[in-house]
Order: C-alpha cells, then sequence, then structure tokens
C-alpha cells in the first residue's frame, strides 16, 4: 500500500508530521544548521542569528 513511499511522494499525514517537527527547530541564518528550539547560538558555527522555522510550508496560496 505504500508505493507511494517508494516514488518518493509525501502524504498529506507525512507532511504534517514534517511540519510538526519543523517547528521543533531553529534554523541558522549562517549556515543554515538546525538547532535545539532553546539554543541561543548556532550549535555548528557559534552565530547568535536564529530564526525559527515557520510551521506552515511558505508556498501555500492564499485560499
Ligand atoms: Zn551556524
Amino acid at each position: 500500500m505504500n508505493t507511494n513511499l517508494i516514488k518518493g511522494n509525501l502524504t498529506p499525514e507525512n507532511k504534517k508530521i514534517a511540519a510538526k517537527r519543523n517547528i521543533k527547530v531553529k534554523i541558522c541564518l549562517k549556515c543554515h544548521a538546525h538547532n535545539s528550539i532553546h539554543a541561543t547560538r548556532c550549535r555548528k558555527c557559534g552565530y547568535k542569528g536564529l530564526r525559527l522555522k515557520k510551521p506552515r510550508s511558505e508556498k501555500i496560496k492564499g485560499g
């Protein structure tokens, strides 16, 4: 039944899970490394500019 996994397509359910996981991380503005939600600076490069990953896809069009 999971043939779409083989094709690489994300089901709506998979997208939901991915979105949930994504909001738990901060992204370094410098090197784009994923950091803990509680991180104050990048664990990779030490840069303090971290942003929260948006909970929703940025590609969603109005409506
Ligand atoms: Zn970094």
